[in-house]
């Protein structure tokens, strides 16, 4: 039966769920709708840092991803080749700095969380178009899983969260602007009996390599290399794949003494660009509004922290406390103030920019430091704000009493101790 929605969400993931869920949760009448069935997985990444588990925490759902067999990441393993920093214990709060879910863990918790907040969730229904009046989107048609009825939904507000490909960002032709082209190519497995306990960042010759603990005792490790070398790659994958691990030799060991659990997956269509998020009847977030290469592992937080702006503005709009347009327009301004630096930041990681000599330096001045090693981490991961000094052995630069916030703003524009 078709009822009107304050709001639909497309798209039941990351960022569709987390929305619908702030939604429900502000009362709204929601429907939510993905073309997938869930739980299931997807091709994309899913290690969550910086500002992502403090808001699972938030939204009171971390004991449940927890209750998944997500492990926490308590270590965070930073290796260039030339300098090797490991945070430890990199816990505030009782949160870890990093957790990495896989996504049937993470967005199905999301999911029976906007269940349970009172949104209406339809699976397996796949918009097939967007219904105008005259230039205002007021709802959607899509099919359901026999693929024959095609149903009709009507909504004050229609949110694609339906990634960066998003059919509702072509529909409206949102505006895309600080557009990069797609950059690196990604592949990924899962091994079991690799012993882990948190991140490790292995960079090496224009390849990057991230591993880190996952549900059933698996651990995800995830490589990049630079996008003109993607159909090389591609001839033969588990050729090249290994050879990229074998860079990193202590942990190629523990690897090759594993066993792969999966198949390779991978991605090479990830261009960068921001787009404008909202309009008359629509809005955008997750990658539907703001795409970036994995590199720096922000795709999940930022659409946890997106999502959270868009509902203020849509719970704002439609209880009159002001203008949808106005909140529309803010919920860009923010997300865009947030985002931009790492944004940029990003862009350069990617580019696989080497660390200037000053970089490198400093990445030198806490080896040796156990104490300041795990404050750097946990300062650069925004787990906390310390102003005392730490001392960096080696440095000249950095040994005069600085506060750890001002190493990590420097080091945010330094070589990769940011995921
Ligand atoms: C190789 C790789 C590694 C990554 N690693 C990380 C990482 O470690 N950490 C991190 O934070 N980020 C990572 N990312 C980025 C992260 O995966 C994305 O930012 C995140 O998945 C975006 O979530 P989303 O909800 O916006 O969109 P998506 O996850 O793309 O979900 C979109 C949903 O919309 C649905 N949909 C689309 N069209 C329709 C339609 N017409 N009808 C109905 N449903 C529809 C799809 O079925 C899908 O379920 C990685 C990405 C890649 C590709």
């Amino acid at each position: 039966m078709s009822r009107d929605y304050d709001a639909i969400v497309v798209g039941a993931r990351c960022a569709g769920a987390s929305t619908a869920m702030l939604l429900a949760r502000a009362g709204l009448r929601v429907l939510l709708v993905d073309r997938s069935a869930f739980p299931s997985e997807i091709a994309h990444g899913h290690f969550i840092h910086r500002h992502g588990p403090g808001r699972l925490k938030k939204w009171g759902l971390l004991d449940r991803l927890l209750a998944t067999g997500c492990p926490p990441s308590t270590t965070f393993a930073l290796d260039t080749g030339e300098v090797r920093l490991v945070g430890k214990d990199l816990v505030h709060d009782g949160v870890a700095f990093g957790y990495g879910p896989r996504r049937s863990a993470l967005d199905w918790t999301l999911v029976k969380a906007a269940i349970d907040a009172g949104a209406d969730f339809r699976p397996s229904f796949a918009v097939t178009e967007y219904v105008f009046d005259d230039d205002r989107v007021v709802g959607l048609r899509g099919t359901d899983r026999s693929g024959g009825r095609l149903h009709s939904e009507r909504a004050s507000i229609t949110i694609g969260a339906d990634g960066r490909g998003s059919q509702l960002a072509r529909t409206v032709r949102a505006a895309e602007y600080d557009v990069v082209p797609t950059l690196t190519c990604w592949f990924f497995s899962y091994w079991s009996d690799v012993p882990a306990t948190g991140l490790e960042v292995y960079s090496r010759h224009e390849r990057v390599i991230f591993a880190f603990p996952t549900n059933d005792g698996l651990i995800a490790i995830f490589v990049a290399w630079p996008i003109c070398e993607q159909s090389a790659v591609q001839s033969d994958i588990e050729r090249h794949f290994m050879a990229a691990i074998d860079l990193a030799p202590e942990l190629a060991a523990r690897v090759r003494a594993g066993r792969r659990a999966e198949r390779f997956r991978g991605a090479a269509h990830l261009p960068n660009f921001l787009r404008t998020p909202g309009g008359p009847g629509w809005a955008l977030v997750g990658d539907a509004g703001c795409h970036k290469d994995p590199y720096l592992a922000l795709g999940v937080c930022d659409a946890f922290r997106d999502a959270e702006l868009l509902a203020i503005a849509v719970e704002d709009g439609l209880s009159g406390k002001r203008p949808l347009a106005s909140g529309l327009l803010e919920y860009e301004r923010r997300r865009n103030e947030a985002t931009s630096p790492e944004y940029q930041l990003n862009l350069r990681r990617a580019r696989f920019e080497p660390p200037t000599e000053d970089e490198l330096s400093a990445q030198r001045g806490l080896v040796g430091n156990q104490d300041a090693t795990n404050r750097f981490f946990m300062a650069s991961e925004g787990m906390i704000q310390q102003e005392a000094p730490i001392p960096l052995h080696g440095c000249r630069e950095h040994n005069a009493p600085s506060s750890l916030r001002s190493i990590r703003d420097q080091w945010r524009r330094s070589w990769s101790l940011e995921l």
